[in-house]
């Protein structure tokens, strides 16, 4: 049965499988020299507060510039470098433009709020991890407080040396932020376990709430637990007047989308940030 069923697929997607391994493996070649080059090029998307449609912070999100012509989105990327490793040299690169970006802010006497990366689960595990992390800062002269470290549910599995490296980043000052809340299943867990500053409900967990009254509940009470817990929340992937209406009502005042803004280049944003007057994400903590 076996052999019946499982070379079909195979041969089926073989035309397309090929040309994605093809694509991968040109990718391979050049991601060194890409890194070399600049090639990799931290946009960066603001966070708002609704409430009074202030920035209070940004999150840096990795485009790859190949050549003058074709922008590459981290979907076509970040898992082919999640598996050789290459991701942890694209997460550093993309934290040493947004320290550089804090730092011409702090030179430049302009109001600072943090600014997150993501991370990928696999630094996490990686040897030398904080001390490269605490360098990069030190170098930069940023303090580590306005780093917020994004990190997803699955960074959290097999918890046991991570629960001790959270404590280690948080003793430094970075902050902690939990991605794509709701989008799993152990957010909740998460929530009293770690020391988190931050959590971002996903898209498709506000989505739902709209959808039926028992999720806005959810949603809600989600909200009201982690402020009372001292956790900032915001919420990803705005899109709608009506979602930044029901995020408002339940007290959720920070949000990030494109109805807002869209993630965009350092200088773009720096000339946005110059027209509205930012502010530090204070208010609902
Ligand atoms: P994420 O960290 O959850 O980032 C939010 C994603 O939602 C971004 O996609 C952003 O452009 C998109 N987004 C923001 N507002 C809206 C909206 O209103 N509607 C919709 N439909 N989408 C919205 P992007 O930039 O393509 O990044 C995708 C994912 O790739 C990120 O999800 C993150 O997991 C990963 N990623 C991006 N940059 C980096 C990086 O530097 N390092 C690592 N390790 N991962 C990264
Ligand atoms: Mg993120
Ligand atoms: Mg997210
Ligand atoms: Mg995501």
């Amino acid at each position: 049965r076996e052999a019946r069923i499982r070379p079909e697929p195979v041969l089926f997607f073989s035309g397309e499988l090929e040309e994605q391994l093809r694509r991968n493996r040109e990718m391979e070649d050049q991601m060194e020299q890409a890194l070399a080059d600049g090639e990799f090029v931290a946009y960066y998307q603001p966070k708002f507060n609704m409430a009074t449609g202030e920035i209070c912070g940004a999150e840096a999100l990795v485009r790859w510039q190949r050549g003058p012509s074709h922008l590459y989105y981290p979907d076509q990327f970040i898992p082919l470098f999640e598996r050789n490793g290459f991701i942890t040299e694209v997460d550093f690169c993309v934290l040493d433009q947004t320290c550089a970006l804090l730092r011409r802010r702090l030179d430049g006497g302009l109001p600072v709020f943090p600014i997150s990366v993501n991370q990928s689960r696999l630094h996490l595990q990686e040897e030398g991890y904080l001390q490269r992390l605490t360098e990069m800062v030190k170098r930069h002269r940023v303090p580590p407080n306005l780093i917020e470290l994004e990190l997803t549910e699955t960074a959290f599995n097999g918890l046991e040396r991570l629960d001790e490296l959270a404590k280690q980043l948080k003793k430094i000052g970075f902050l902690l932020s939990l991605d794509d809340f709701g989008s799993g299943y152990s957010s909740l867990s998460l929530l009293g376990g770690f020391p988190l500053d931050t959590i971002k409900l996903d898209r498709t967990f506000m989505d739902r709430a709209l959808s039926s009254s028992r999720s806005q509940t959810i949603v809600q009470k989600v909200v009201e637990l982690a402020h009372e817990m001292g956790i900032l929340v915001i919420c990803e992937g705005v899109e709608l007047p009506e979602q930044a209406r029901f995020l408002l009502q339940i007290g959720c005042q920070h949000a990030q989308g494109y109805l807002y803004a869209r993630p965009i280049p350092a200088d773009a944003f720096e000339a946005l940030c110059r027209q509205n007057a930012p502010v530090a994400p204070a208010a609902d903590r």
